[in-house]
């Protein structure tokens, strides 16, 4: 299996990334191994071509300092106690241990959430330190937080974008004229619309056009083309705001 692997260069701080490949026979973090003069670096470890997203330094357990060779690592291996998902720097995908892309098994993802969720719920921990009790709060907030947004494919779409180290700020963007043309259509169409039916038919055409780019941003994404993910998720942001108002309108 090919694992791609990013560090950053002591030597020119942060602005250099360097790639390397090894083959490896297996994913497991604990069984590469790291060519000395590395082993301080931050490490960037990557399930998604081109998206470097996870610094890895090494972190041990808060309790008895034992190295977590898991990502994620709930719990020590050594002492069993619960572990920070800050400290680990965990990203949504990684907490639900799926890879970095933007066609995911939803189904899959909730059993993970649930599963996890029951593990972590702040009420296992009551009888637990303050430390704890924490730590579970702060698992379980994230667990939410990263469901929410992973099940959603434009909120997806946002994060994978912003793990490539984009967003879709309004100022950046570059729509093309016809666009903002549609956009002004389309708002019109919202704005005019008075019987059940047409705004039953408004609703029918918005959902069509996030279908359809959902399925462009899904090739975007598998194409590692951040600008073109960038552009179809500025669209599919305008048409889901549009769907909200369609939602809202009331007409008799
Ligand atoms: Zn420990």
């Amino acid at each position: 299996m090919f694992v791609m692997r990013y560090w950053r260069t002591s030597i020119f701080g942060n602005s250099l990334l360097r790639t390397v490949r090894q083959n490896i026979h297996h994913s497991g973090v604990n069984q590469l191994s790291e060519p000395s003069c590395l082993q301080k670096d931050n490490i960037r470890y990557n399930k998604f071509k081109g998206h470097p997203y996870v610094t890895y330094d090494g972190v041990k357990c808060w309790n008895c300092q034992t190295i977590l060779d898991i990502r994620p690592c709930l719990f020590c291996k050594n002492c069993s106690i619960i572990q920070s998902p800050e400290d680990q720097n965990l990203n949504y995908f990684e907490l639900f241990n799926i890879n970095v892309q933007y066609d995911i098994d939803t189904v899959q993802l909730t059993t993970n959430f649930r599963k996890l969720q029951n593990l972590m719920h702040p009420d296992r921990f009551s009888n637990k330190t303050e430390e704890e009790q924490l730590l579970s709060e702060s698992f379980s907030s994230l667990l939410n937080k990263s469901y929410t947004t992973l099940l959603n494919p434009l909120l997806r779409g946002l994060y994978m974008l912003h793990l490539g180290g984009l967003s879709i700020d309004e100022d950046s963007i570059t729509m093309d004229t016809t666009f903002l043309y549609e956009i002004m259509d389309w708002n019109e169409k919202v704005e005019e619309v008075n019987t059940k039916e047409s705004l039953a038919s408004l609703k029918k055409d918005v959902d069509d056009m996030l279908v359809d780019l959902y399925t462009e941003l899904s090739k975007a994404f598998s194409e590692n083309n951040k600008n073109q993910a960038k552009l179809l998720l500025s669209k599919a942001k305008f048409f889901s705001t549009l769907l909200e108002k369609i939602k809202d309108k009331d007409v008799l």
